[in-house]
């Protein structure tokens, strides 16, 4: 340990991203020293300029009111449109190709709408196995919507037998055997329980070559990963900013939608007057003129409060640069691992994929003794101020954020992971905490 311990203290020192922590109101542990906070892949911290940069549209509320859609040094009119030229750079798109609205369960669905439309023999949805329950609720009732029947039209692959992940090759080849029957791929960028981050452009090719429509749910992805979105070819994608992105809880979402499909007339959508063209949206006309580019799939007035923490994070991830972030994730995933694989006994089998393209900031960490240790184990972390995720039955993950985390906590983690090791290995040996 003790040489764990020199390293994290080296690499701390040596990190550019360093000063970023204090920029983030760091959560209290009992004894009021700071939390080690592992759940960013979940709820991000909140940095300390989204207080000023909420209370600045509370003022211009205040101060301008329905003056404040068109005046003031940013007009609300135009807020969507900057966050989008930042976050562009974040999802690898072209800004027309973004929005930033609703939530990201009612963005898959409106997206749904224009992107799952069953025809003939090719009616089904693929997803994967164990896909976030929402996700899952929301293709089920899309397939209702359109009558017919989960138990047949939806398709969940699974990881072999014994296995935990999905290999992108099992995609490919259940689409390359069956993809005629299949109208929609929809398809995590990040598996939310074992931390795996899947090659999409691999998978968009392999739905396109198929002729089946294909969406990434990438809300573990973005803030998390490089992405290249345009390139990949997907036709559309939807997003959370309250994970990496820090946006706070219930945070507007966001959407991509393909240049490749802005100026098809024949997708049927669900409008609202946000999705007509601005130059015409107040006059207030009878007839749908839709807006070019993702644009045109908004529906209601912007969420203004809940863009505002959007735009403070966004300035923190252009001053910090992705590629130093991902730099720092990796190094701070690859200690973690070293380390695990240093700690005694066999406690935890380690899910997340080690190679480097595979992984972002996550590690899923399943107790090898089961669920009623593997509670015990995140009870005692979290009694020791390390505070990481439980998913049933028995993984605990860890998401090691390069903005606000340090090597130290990740070193904080193993320690008390070797302590709990040495007292359940000895159970007669006192524990030191
Ligand atoms: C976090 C998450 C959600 C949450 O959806 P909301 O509509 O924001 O509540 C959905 N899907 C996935 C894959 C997620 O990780």
């Amino acid at each position: 340990m003790d040489k764990l311990l020199a390293e994290a203290k080296k690499r701390d020192q040596q990190d550019e991203l360093a000063g970023f922590r204090e920029r983030f109101h760091i959560p209290k542990h009992l004894d009021e020293s700071d939390l080690v906070y592992f759940c960013g892949h979940s709820l991000g911290l909140q940095a300390k300029s989204v207080q000023a940069v909420i209370q600045g549209e509370m003022d211009a509320w205040r101060d301008r009111a329905v003056r404040g859609h068109f005046t003031g040094p940013l007009p609300w009119m135009d807020y969507s449109r900057l966050l989008c030229e930042s976050l562009s750079g974040l999802v690898g798109s072209r800004p027309d190709e973004i929005a930033v609205m609703n939530t990201l369960t009612v963005n898959l669905h409106l997206l749904m709408v224009s992107f799952f439309r069953p025809q003939g023999t090719r009616r089904k949805i693929l997803i994967e196995k164990h896909a976030f329950p929402s996700d899952r609720y929301a293709v089920q009732s899309q397939l209702h919507f359109h009558g017919l029947d989960p138990q047949q039209d939806l398709v969940e692959l699974a990881p072999r037998q014994g296995e935990y992940l999905v290999e992108e090759s099992a995609v490919e080849d259940y689409l390359s055997a069956h993809g005629e029957e299949i109208a929609l791929v929809l398809w995590p960028g990040v598996q939310y329980i074992t931390g795996q981050a899947f090659d999409l452009p691999r998978i968009a090719a392999a739905a396109r070559l198929a002729g089946s429509n294909i969406g990434f749910d990438l809300a573990h992805s973005v803030g998390n990963l490089p992405l290249a979105l345009h390139e990949s070819g997907c036709d559309f994608a939807a997003w959370c900013h309250y994970k990496y992105l820090n946006a706070g809880p219930g945070a507007v979402a966001g959407c991509f939608v393909h240049e490749r499909h802005h100026a098809a007339k024949d997708l049927p959508r669900f409008n609202g007057w946000w999705g007509n063209a601005e130059q015409s949206r107040f006059r207030m006309a009878h007839d749908f003129e839709a807006a070019r580019g993702a644009d045109g799939w908004q529906v209601s007035t912007p969420l203004l409060l809940s863009m505002a923490p959007l735009r403070a994070s966004l300035e923190l991830f252009n001053d910090a640069g992705s590629g130093r972030l991902r730099a720092k994730s990796l190094a701070m995933t690859s200690y973690l691992i070293r380390g695990l694989h240093e700690l005694p006994g066999e406690l935890l089998e380690i899910l997340t994929p080690i190679e480097p393209q595979r992984r972002g900031s996550q590690l899923s960490l399943r107790v090898r003794s089961g669920r009623e240790d593997g509670r015990a184990l995140f009870e005692f972390l979290e009694h020791n101020g390390v505070l990481c995720d439980w998913r049933e039955p028995d993984v605990i993950r860890v998401a090691p954020v390069p903005l606000y985390n340090r090597f130290i906590d990740c070193y904080e983690l193993l320690r008390l992971l070797a302590e709990w090791s040495a007292v359940r290995d000895n159970p007669s040996r006192q524990s030191a905490s």
